[in-house]
């Protein structure tokens, strides 16, 4: 509350509120007219000042104001509906807004000049700020623009509270163990994800995938009604995901409830998910994070079983003549029909044979992002130059291949 003595109005505010106080404004609205006048004040307190000032005494009762019509006076209402509104789901911080009729705000703006007042404030941020401080001393919760868990928007035209409720993150890395696990829910082509013979009425070309499996857990203990799952990349449902494994952040939609136990959580997955996903530092995140995530472009190393004719002293000379050099890679033939044909250039950045045996032999690969591997051993008919395959002037293939590590970070 602020000292009396910092409000003075000068005679020109005076002249204004007294033309003002002539209307019908109900003590929220008179006093905004003159928000911005003298501060620590909340308008009710300053349409007292003023009206003590101008000798004006308010009178009981009277018409219903013009500007807000009862509006700030029902806000009790308002914080009832916003709570109920939010029953069922465990919030921390939010975010209030309304939807005023565009007419009453016009006829706001055109009051300040008819009276003279510079110094008013918009019903809409008077109401959302004092909506926003009785829902936070109703609940207990913080209000405020940064990372809510949900928002309200109060329709005042309609008269109800329109409720969003923002997903919940987590982030982590996953290790993935099976070779025949894909990253993410694969929707059956058949019937794209309704269910047919082809999918045996799963909707689905996997039983499973490492998106599914981490978000079960995640999806009973926050009840959320749904998952969206970001990875750093991903790799080909053959190949494994090894090292401190790749990173992600899981995106649940609508959940009821925030406080999870995410220890509990890595838990039950060792358990659920053992020999095929290890989930590794799950920890509380963003949707900044998501955006991290999907931008990053971090160079990745390979193990890569190659099966073909070549002695190692051939294969160490054409791996020092590739590594460094731009490869030309046309969108791979495996990939052509989902991704549109094109030429990038990427880069090997180290290489070397870790294994051989007669015909085979199996390499360590580092590689910018989005390098293919398997093209840029194979060839691939020609669409990947130079290849290993092209160097070394014999045809290889690829036997397997897994990430060994994702160098998102130093290392
Ligand atoms: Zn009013
Ligand atoms: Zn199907």
């Amino acid at each position: 509350m602020a000292d009396p003595v910092d409000f003075e109005p000068t005679a020109a505010a005076l002249a204004s509120a007294r033309r003002a106080r002539t209307l019908a404004l109900c003590p929220e609205c008179f006093g905004r007219v003159f928000g911005r006048l003298g501060h620590g004040l909340s308008n009710p307190e300053r349409a007292a000042r003023l009206e003590k000032a101008l000798g004006m005494a308010r009178p009981v009762g009277g018409e219903e104001c013009l500007l807000c019509g009862g509006t700030f006076e029902r806000l009790p209402t308002w914080v009832e509906r916003v709570v109920r509104a939010a029953e069922g789901f465990e919030w921390h911080r939010f975010t209030c807004g309304s939807r005023w009729d565009p007419e009453r705000l016009a006829h706001e703006e055109a009051l300040w000049s008819e009276v003279g007042s510079e110094w008013g404030e918009s019903a809409r941020s008077a109401f959302n700020r004092e909506l926003g401080k009785r829902v936070e001393g109703r609940t207990g919760a913080r209000g405020g623009p940064e990372r809510p868990d949900v928002v309200f928007l109060a329709d005042l035209p309609v008269g109800r509270v329109e409720f969003t409720v923002l997903p919940e993150y987590v982030k982590g890395r996953y290790r993935k163990l099976d070779r025949t696990l894909p990253q993410t829910r694969w929707p059956c082509r058949r019937c794209r994800g309704r269910g047919c013979d082809a999918c045996h009425g799963t909707g689905k070309t996997y039983p499973t995938s490492v998106e599914e499996i981490i978000a079960a857990p995640l999806l009973a203990a926050t009840r959320a009604e749904g998952s969206r799952f970001h990875g750093m990349g991903r790799e080909d449902i053959d190949a494994r995901m090894l090292g401190r494994g790749r990173p992600f952040v899981l995106e649940l939609v609508r959940p009821r409830v925030r406080s999870v136990d995410l220890a509990q959580v890595a838990r039950e997955l060792s358990v659920s998910a053992a020999g095929r996903v290890e989930v590794l530092d799950l920890a509380p995140s963003e949707a900044a994070e998501v955006l991290r995530v999907k931008e990053a472009t971090p160079e990745k190393s390979y193990r890569v079983g190659v099966v073909g004719e070549a002695s190692v002293e051939k294969v160490n000379e054409a791996l020092a003549v590739a590594v460094g050099r731009a490869i030309a890679q046309r969108t791979p033939a495996r990939v052509a029909h989902r991704r549109s044909d094109r030429v990038r250039t990427r880069r090997v950045v180290a290489a070397r044979v870790v294994e051989a045996a007669a015909g085979r032999f199996t390499l360590e690969v580092r590689t910018e992002a989005g390098t293919y591997v398997k093209e840029w051993v194979e060839g691939d008919g020609g669409r990947t130059e130079p290849s290993l395959s092209s160097l070394l002037g014999t045809p290889l293939k690829v036997d397997f291949l897994d990430v060994s590590e994702v160098h998102d970070t130093e290392t």
